[in-house]
C-alpha cells in the first residue's frame, strides 16, 4: 500500500510545487477564502497551507490521507461533471507517502481541531481556527533518488512562485498569502472589482502588461471567453505572462497557446510577445479534465469548434482595439 502511493506520488508529485498546487487545490474545494501558504527551505524542509475552508470531520481525517478515498465524487457519471479541482483522492495519501505529514482540521460547528499524521492513527485535539492546516515536512525524505533530482533552490523556489501566482490568478475572490523562509512572497487581498482585480494581476504580471492589456469579454453560444490581453518584450521567456484558465483550471495546452499565440499574428507591435490572462468558460459535459493526473491538458469534446471559437474571440477584440 504504502508502495503503491509512492508510485502515486511519481506521476503528481515531482516537486515541492507540486504538494503547494495540490493542497492550495484542496483549500479552494473546500470553499476557502483565505489561503496562507508558509514555505521553509524552499519546500523541502517545510511546506504548510492554512485555510478557512470548510474542514473534515474527525471521522473521516482517517479517510483523507487512504488512497482514492475522495469526498468530491461517489460515481462514475458524475465524472463528466466535475467541478471541483481535484476527484482523484491521490494527493493527500501520495504527499503523505513520502515526508512527514500533518493534517489538522476544524469543522464549523466543532470546538477544537483534530490532527492525524498517519492513515491508522486516532485523531488527537488541537487548538485550531475553524478551517485545515496541512503541514507537510521533510519532502522525499524516503526517496533519495526524487530528492536528488531536485534542481538548485532558486529554480524550486521560483517554481513555487509561479504556481501560487497561477492558482492566485485563478480565484480573485479569495486572498493568498505566500511567505517564503520569514518572507513574504505575495500579499494578495480579494478583489472584486476590475481595478481591484487589475492590480493583482499587475502584482503577478507586472505593471507594464497591465498598462496596456484590453479587457476582453466575448460570449459565443457555449462559452465565454474573458480577460486581459496584452503584450510583454519579446525577450522574456516564451511561456511568460500566459495564463489560460477553463472553468478556473489553469491549463497548460499546447494546443491552445499555439491557437492564441495564431490569433495575435499580425496585430502585435514588432519585438512583442502576446501576455494574456484569459478565462474561458464551457459547460462541464463538454470538456474533459481527466486526462492527466496532473490535470493540465484539456479535451474538448468538439475540439475544432472550441478552438475556432478562442482563436476568433481573441482576433475579434485585438482587431476591435488595435494594440
Ligand atoms: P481529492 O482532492 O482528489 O478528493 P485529496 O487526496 O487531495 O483528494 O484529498 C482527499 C480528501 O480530503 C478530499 O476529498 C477532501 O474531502 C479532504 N480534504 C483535503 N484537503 C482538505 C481541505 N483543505 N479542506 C477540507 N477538506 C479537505
Ligand atoms: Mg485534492
Amino acid at each position: 500500500l504504502q508502495l503503491a502511493n509512492q508510485i502515486a506520488a511519481g506521476e503528481v508529485i515531482e516537486r515541492p510545487a507540486s504538494v503547494i498546487k495540490e493542497l492550495v487545490e484542496n483549500s479552494l474545494d473546500a470553499s476557502a477564502t483565505e489561503i496562507d501558504v508558509t514555505i521553509e527551505g524552499s519546500g523541502s524542509q517545510l511546506i504548510q497551507v492554512r485555510d478557512n475552508g470548510s474542514g473534515i470531520h474527525p471521522d473521516d481525517l482517517c479517510l483523507a490521507l487512504s488512497r482514492h478515498a475522495t469526498s468530491k465524487i461517489s460515481s462514475s457519471d458524475q465524472l463528466s461533471q466535475i467541478s471541483s479541482l481535484g476527484f482523484r483522492g491521490e494527493a493527500l495519501p501520495s504527499i503523505s507517502s513520502v515526508s512527514n505529514l500533518s493534517l489538522i482540521s476544524r469543522q464549523h460547528d466543532s470546538e477544537c481541531g483534530w490532527q492525524i499524521h498517519h492513515e491508522e492513527e486516532e485523531p488527537e485535539p488541537v487548538v485550531h481556527p475553524e478551517g485545515t492546516t496541512v503541514a507537510v515536512r521533510d519532502l522525499f525524505f524516503n526517496l533519495p533518488a526524487r530528492r536528488r533530482f531536485l534542481r538548485s533552490a532558486r529554480t524550486e523556489q521560483q517554481q513555487i512562485l509561479t504556481t501560487m501566482q497561477r492558482l492566485a490568478l485563478s480565484r480573485f475572490d479569495v486572498r493568498f498569502q505566500c511567505q517564503l523562509n520569514g518572507q513574504q512572497k505575495l500579499n494578495l487581498p480579494i478583489a472584486e472589482s476590475e481595478s481591484q482585480q487589475l492590480a493583482r494581476i499587475g502584482k503577478i504580471c507586472g505593471q507594464a502588461f497591465v498598462k496596456q492589456a484590453i479587457a476582453i469579454d466575448q460570449q459565443f453560444d457555449i462559452i465565454t471567453i474573458k480577460g486581459w490581453l496584452g503584450h510583454v518584450e519579446a525577450h522574456r521567456p516564451q511561456a511568460d505572462q500566459q495564463y489560460f484558465f477553463i472553468n478556473g483550471r489553469i491549463i497548460r495546452d499546447r494546443l491552445i497557446s499555439q491557437i492564441v499565440r495564431q490569433a495575435y499574428a499580425d496585430l502585435i507591435p514588432a519585438g512583442r510577445h502576446p501576455a494574456y490572462v484569459l478565462y474561458m468558460t464551457i459547460p462541464l459535459d463538454r470538456v474533459d479534465v481527466n486526462v492527466h493526473p496532473t490535470k493540465h491538458e484539456v479535451r474538448f469534446r468538439e475540439t475544432r469548434l472550441i478552438h475556432g471559437l478562442i482563436h476568433r474571440a481573441v482576433k475579434d477584440q485585438l482587431q476591435q482595439q488595435i494594440i
